[in-house]
């Protein structure tokens, strides 16, 4: 019943977690156990890599001489549909809030995960306020 699913980290193209079935914790990377109640048969979990962009960095200083070669490259946190973190890289502008959808590309050597936005149907969405949206969300003032 819990078919081990592979992942990105050994190839195949798909973002795997696990989850409890006893205690309903949901992690990312492989574990034997669940970290938070120790139920020794954790289930795999497939991941559609939908999500909203939780964090976004730009990463000017590689940490090494592969990831050097494409700096400046950008780096996101998406929080995903099922309520799991994922790092993942990501198109420079990357913005926090914004809907994105999981491919995998080869960078550096490496099958990563990388995150591009979802184009959104314009119009009135419940994104909440966005001071930094610049324009089109704010009304200018009248004077
Ligand atoms: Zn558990």
């Amino acid at each position: 019943m819990s078919a081990d699913l592979d992942d990105w980290t050994v190839g195949a193209p798909r973002l795997v977690a696990q989850r409890c079935e006893a205690c309903a914790a949901r992690w990312l990377f492989r574990r034997d156990f669940c970290p938070h109640c120790g139920c020794q048969s954790p289930q795999a979990l497939a991941l559609t890599g939908v999500g909203i962009v939780h964090a976004a960095t730009v990463v000017h200083r590689a940490p090494d001489d592969e990831f050097r070669a494409i700096a400046p490259y950008a780096l996101v946190l998406v929080e995903l549909e099922e309520a799991v973190r994922v790092m993942g890289h990501a198109p420079l502008g990357a913005a926090i809030g914004v809907r994105v959808e999981v491919t995998f590309v080869e960078i550096a050597g490496r099958l990563l995960p990388y995150f591009c936005p979802i184009p959104t149907v314009t119009g009135r969405s419940d994104r909440g306020d966005r001071g930094d949206q610049g324009g089109a969300w704010t009304s200018p003032s009248s004077k």
